[in-house]
């Protein structure tokens, strides 16, 4: 997928967590959904993120490679453990880690699946792929950007 389908995944998710649950500070879970939903991709130094942090990304993707440990319920757990120490309003640290799942979910409906037990080898992938920038790719772009729209409506009612 790309990184604007994984951001808008991150939006969309925290949007609708944000407007069903009322429980968080919606603008920032909902910021913070759309970082975390390019995190994971740091294993990849051509990616948004890694773009942007290309001494990190090098680093990830040497020692762990592509879509291996970044891509995990492992470094979720981990990210998770961190946050909850580092970050003091928990909507920046729910936000971050919906994002990052919905990132999880994607890639795993893509030919190359995810190593999503990491350090296990197995490739989790959906039984339906999706071609990374393919058309499915962009009706799902639409679709988010559908929910999107309904569930900000909710929040702040702009119509
Ligand atoms: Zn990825």
């Amino acid at each position: 997928m790309t990184g604007k389908t994984h951001i808008m995944a991150g939006i969309t998710a925290t949007t609708v967590v944000a407007a069903i649950s009322g429980e968080y500070e919606a603008e920032w879970l909902i910021a913070a959904g759309a970082v975390g939903g390019l995190i994971p991709d740091i294993c990849h130094s051509g990616s948004k993120i890694g773009r942007r942090f290309p001494l990190v990304s090098k680093l990830v993707n040497t020692i762990f490679g592509h879509r291996t440990f970044t891509h995990s319920l492992l470094f979720l757990a981990l990210m998770a453990l961190i946050l909850s120490k580092a970050v003091s309003n928990p909507s920046i640290t729910m936000g971050i880690l919906i994002g990052m799942a919905t990132h999880l979910l994607l890639d795993a409906a893509t030919k190359q699946g995810i190593k999503l037990l990491y350090p296990s080898k197995i490739t989790v992938r959906f039984p339906v792929t999706t071609k990374t920038g393919g058309k499915a790719e962009n009706i799902l772009l639409l679709i988010m950007t559908g929910i999107t729209l309904y569930f900000a409506n909710d929040i702040v009612g702009l119509f």
